[in-house]
């Protein structure tokens, strides 16, 4: 089934939340309503019943019980219903009104029984009947005294019927209202919504107007304005890094193109031709390392699932990767040290991705230091973290510059970069695999003396 619009399921709340107050409302008024009138005809009942009992005292003493029905008999009317018995049981004083509903009234009992307040029905009539002991000068007489609470209950159920025609119209009512008001309310998220419809990559720096409501509306147009945010910034990145990735693919291509067309528009010796292609072989490798960065950072911008983490030894791949730069080290003239720590360090990490940006590291310490200088990779264990300084005596990088160098395609000396063959990209890779395996990745440098790239990474047992 189809879930309710949003609206209709408001309505529907409310609705039935204003039901349920409404018929509990009523229903504890009714309740309430008879337990106060309940109450006062106890009440009324009692002091009736004082009443006899003072107008009995006022009977000179030793008074026969014919007198005390005397007296009696003057004060109750022809509707009044009371009965009194001596406390062997025979009557002193029976109104007229008993006549009639002597069979429904409850037995008087006897003087030593407790007084009691019980309602019946009697000839057609709701009564309340109170039946107590009185002492008078001495002797013991069971009284019992009644009340007809017709009208009250006709007050009452009046009253539940008054409640039984109103509460439908009521809720009809409070259904139409609630459709009304959930439709009012849901009007500003209509037009958020409207407003969101018109943004699109075209006018992605386009936002929702906020009301000032300190609600939920404003925190919805809020959130959705700094989603904007971060889409409009992820939609820069991707749009900085096609246009650079295109730039740094266009020049290699040109060269190519150039270095071909030239020996086929002037025909040279074989040499030249050699040459030729010798150079295009060296702008091929190096458009195909492009790529290949290209191709890691765009792995790493959908998360670092592309890596395949097992429990690995640290040592080996730092061996491994110091392998790989070492003869370009000798090369270059350049004294390459390992301060490597004995035994193992193991993380839980990718093997080819973590070699990969040690490999960047060195190779950054080696273009960028001349010779003669030192390359030194150290390792060791502190506080539970793998701890690797690549340190070099090279040209180091300015202040200004520090901040940069981890986004992708920086270079902070840029005729150097290229003549390095650097794109810029080695050391954002290398941060995200740092980042990717919960470690990090930073730089103290001095311009002119030298840096240090210290990766940490979490040590496991
Ligand atoms: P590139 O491919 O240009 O080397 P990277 O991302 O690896 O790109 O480095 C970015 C920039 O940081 C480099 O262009 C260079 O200016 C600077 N850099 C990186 N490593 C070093 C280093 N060891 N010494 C001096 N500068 C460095």
């Amino acid at each position: 089934m189809r879930p309710l619009p949003i609206r209709t399921r408001l309505a529907v709340w409310y609705c039935a939340v204003l039901a349920t107050t409404v018929v509990a409302f009523s229903v504890f008024a009714l309740v309430e309503m008879r337990n106060t009138i309940g109450g006062s005809v106890d009440a009324e009942l009692r002091d009736r019943l004082g009443g006899f009992r003072k107008l009995l005292l006022e009977q000179p003493p030793g008074d026969s019980p014919r007198g005390l029905a005397a007296a009696l008999a003057e004060h109750t009317g022809g509707n009044d219903l009371i009965r009194m018995a001596d406390r062997n049981g025979a009557w002193v004083y029976r109104s007229p009104a008993v006549d009639s509903l002597e069979a429904q009234l409850p037995p008087v009992g006897n003087v030593a029984q407790p007084t009691t307040i019980v309602t019946i029905r009697a000839g057609g009539l709701p009564m309340r009947i109170l039946t107590t002991t009185l002492a008078l000068q001495g002797t013991a007489y069971r009284v019992q005294i009644g009340e007809n609470t017709g009208p009250y209950e006709s007050t009452t159920a009046r009253f539940a019927q008054v409640m039984l025609a109103w509460i439908p119209g009521l809720l009809i009512v409070a259904v139409t209202g609630g459709f009304w008001l959930s439709r009012r309310a849901l009007l500003p998220v209509d037009r958020i919504t409207r407003a969101a419809r018109q943004i699109s990559v075209r006018n992605l720096s386009q936002r929702l107007e906020v009301p000032q409501t300190r609600d939920e509306l404003q925190r919805l147009s809020e959130t959705l304005n700094a989603m904007l945010d971060r889409i409009e910034e992820a939609f820069q990145r991707i749009e900085r890094f096609t246009a650079d990735a295109s730039h740094e693919l266009k020049t290699p291509l040109a060269v190519m193109r150039t270095m071909a067309e030239l020996p086929l528009r002037h025909p040279g010796s074989d040499g030249e031709y050699r040459e030729a292609l010798s150079g295009i072989v060296r702008e091929l490798e190096r458009t195909s390392r492009l790529v290949d960065d290209l191709l890691c950072v765009a792995r790493g911008d959908s998360g670092s699932n592309a890596l395949k983490k097992a429990r690995i030894d640290l040592i080996g791949v730092l061996r491994a990767a110091a392998t790989q730069v070492e003869s370009m080290a000798s090369t270059q003239r350049l004294s390459f040290k390992r301060e490597i720590c004995d035994g193992s360090i193991w993380v839980d990490g990718d093997r080819d991705a973590l070699q990969r940006l040690f490999v960047i590291l060195l190779d950054n310490a080696v273009k960028y230091t001349p010779p003669p200088g030192d390359v030194t990779l150290k390792a060791a264990t502190r506080d539970g973290l793998a701890c690797v300084d690549v340190l070099d005596t090279g040209i180091g990088i300015d202040d200004a510059d520090v901040p940069h160098i981890f986004e992708r395609f920086y270079r902070a000396d840029k005729a150097r970069s290229r003549d390095a063959q650097g794109a810029g990209l080695g050391l954002a890779i290398a941060r995200w695999i740092a980042l990717a395996h919960g470690g990090t990745l930073a730089v103290e440098s001095v311009r002119g003396r030298g840096s240090v790239f210290t990766v940490r990474l979490p040590a496991i047992s």
